[in-house]
């Protein structure tokens, strides 16, 4: 990605941008574990509070190692922006109590991460903000939706396992029109492979537990966007408290310096991946379908071209022997790890209908498509050949 302006690349804000350094001028990033910061009398900590001088007061407002982390995402994402937060479910509930009130109105993609349903059907419902879910390739399902009251609309792509896109520039054009605000969750591409605010969105969430932190090791999230968006999501942070802790803000910092490099091996081979998995096993019958955005056989392969140059690191197939035949894979693999964690580094496997959607109900999941024999595997940067041969154990038989 290039800028006309003397804004630098991608490259180089991925491991420069954001970067404070203390009187010790250490190199690195630090680590700031500290809850709170001294002053050098009772003025200046009145000062300070009262917003008249800048600087750290306690880590639930801000923490320098939080604050290097928000810079560099939002570098990366070309937002003005950000405010870290403790997961990315906090990152979504934050964009939503911060910004909404009672009697406000939100239409969302159905297929979104399986506990956005309850925080919007359930926790946001209580509290008099009411969600229509529609079907996010459906750009006909968002306007018919629209309601005056309408505030955010909030979708996430490409849709976890099925890789389904939203055309975020129209979906954007929808929102603008009645004054709402969208807001993308762009954790499965990332803005090394797409930039939503340049589609016109409003604000990006992440969660920064997968692709940002990269190996699996920590939990957390954050919301990029205009400071006068970002400003009332960040009272609601540090008031309700779901502050991003400093410790896991240091393994994002340093996670995000090799984003671009693990976003295009890891979609790369899993293009690779889905491409023999269609060529040798669909007309053996043994699958019947591969899903990934970056196929010439997806349904929306067009448009995931037009907004990503890949398609992330998430493929899922469809068994024609249902759940004992899905079962059958997952428990022959040697290497690939079954857990239904995504974006790491290591290949993931799992099967969506018995874990990460087994909240709903059988029709609830035939709606969305994801059927008993479906498996989906998040790729990691393992050598193809071994991946594809742990998978293939029992696809021969
Ligand atoms: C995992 C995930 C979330 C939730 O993030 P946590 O960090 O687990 O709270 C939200 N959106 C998507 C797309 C996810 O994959």
């Amino acid at each position: 990605m290039t800028d006309s302006s003397d804004q630098p690349d991608f490259d180089t804000l991925a491991v420069r941008a954001g970067r404070m350094q203390s009187d010790f001028q250490e190199h690195a990033e630090a680590l700031f574990l500290t809850s709170s910061f001294t002053y050098k009398s009772a003025a200046e900590a009145a000062r300070k509070f009262a917003n008249q001088e800048p600087g750290f007061l306690y880590s639930r407002f801000t923490n320098p190692t939080v604050t290097m982390f928000q810079q560099r995402l939002a570098a990366l994402e070309g937002a003005q922006d950000c405010i870290a937060t403790a997961t990315g479910m906090a990152a979504i509930a934050a964009t939503v109590f911060g910004l909404l009130k009672q009697g406000d109105h939100m239409v969302s993609s159905r297929s979104v991460f399986g506990t956005v349903v309850p925080l919007f059907d359930q926790i946001a419902a209580r509290l008099g903000i009411e969600t229509t879910w529609v079907d996010g390739s459906d750009l006909d399902a968002w306007r018919a939706a629209m309601r005056p009251n309408t505030r955010l609309l909030f979708c996430e792509m490409p849709s976890n396992p099925l890789n389904e896109y939203v055309d975020v520039d129209a979906v954007a054009a929808i929102a603008h029109e009645r004054d709402a605000l969208l807001a993308v969750d762009n954790c499965l591409l990332t803005p090394a492979l797409f930039r939503p605010l340049a589609h016109g969105a409003d604000l990006v969430i992440h969660s920064a537990t997968k692709y940002l932190d990269g190996q699996g090791r920590v939990l957390a999230g954050a919301v990029c966007g205009a400071t006068s968006l970002i400003e009332p999501i960040y009272m609601y942070v540090r008031t309700a408290g779901s502050s991003l802790s400093p410790f896991n803000a240091w393994v994002c910092l340093k996670g995000m310096e090799t984003l671009r490099l693990r976003m295009e091996a890891q979609s790369g081979k899993t293009l690779e991946l889905a491409r023999r998995l269609e060529q040798k096993w669909l007309k053996t019958g043994v699958l019947r379908r591969v899903w990934y955005g970056g196929l010439e056989s997806h349904p929306q392969h067009a448009l995931a071209k037009r907004l990503a140059p890949m398609q992330g690191a998430v493929l899922a197939f469809e068994l024609s022997g249902g759940q004992e035949a899905a079962w059958r894979v997952i428990d022959a693999c040697k290497m690939i790890s079954i857990t239904a964690n995504l974006g790491d580094t290591k290949t993931t496997i799992t099967h969506p209908a018995t874990t990460t959607h087994a909240r709903l109900s059988a029709a609830e999941r035939a709606a969305a498509g994801i059927s008993d024999g479906l498996v989906r595997v998040a790729v990691g940067l393992e050598s193809v050949d071994d991946i594809e041969r742990d998978l293939a154990r029992t696809l021969g038989r």
